[in-house]
């Protein structure tokens, strides 16, 4: 197993969570607080684009099922002005389908329910991987799915399932 990396290290990292569940915000708000991240939550597309413009975060947590505008499309717009690490929250697995099929420019996603554990340590893993290119000139994404090979790679990486 790789060391943890030290609290100390981890409140510099910027986490914003769009959702609109109270309860799931609510839960991702303690446990990655509680992970050493500084964590903003917001309620919608809107307040997240408008928080990502006024404090830049280093990680994303986006819901994709938002009301107003939908998390692809606030995907998409923040990729306009912010190379956030982006990981998507989806409901369902053809929602899967659709962020592979529309390239949104998402680094990673899970999906619901999830562990807060499986996803700090998603967040974990995006933030070793160094970020090379400017991920706003970037239009290829790096997220493939072999669904009859149940297979995920991320950048020409493997992703081990659960
Ligand atoms: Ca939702």
């Amino acid at each position: 197993m790789a060391p943890e990396t030290p609290p100390s290290r981890t409140s510099e990292i910027a986490v914003l969570v769009i959702e609109d569940a109270p309860e799931i915000r609510a839960l991702l708000h303690t446990t990655l607080s509680a992970d050493g991240f500084r964590v903003t939550c917001v309620g919608d597309g809107e307040a997240g684009l408008a928080a990502a413009r006024t404090a830049p975060p280093d990680v994303v947590v986006l819901d994709v099922g938002l009301p107003g505008i939908d998390g692809v499309e606030v995907c998409r717009d923040l990729r306009t002005f912010s190379n956030a690490y982006v990981v998507m929250l989806t409901a369902r697995d053809d929602e899967v389908d659709k962020l592979v099929g529309l390239s949104v420019g998402a680094d990673d996603y899970i999906t619901k329910p999830f562990s807060p554990r499986e996803l700090n340590a998603r967040i974990r893993a995006m933030l070793r991987r160094p970020r090379t290119a400017d991920a706003r000139a970037d239009n290829s994404d790096p997220l493939r799915i072999d669904r009859e090979a149940r297979e995920v790679s991320l950048a020409g990486e493997a992703t081990p399932l659960t």
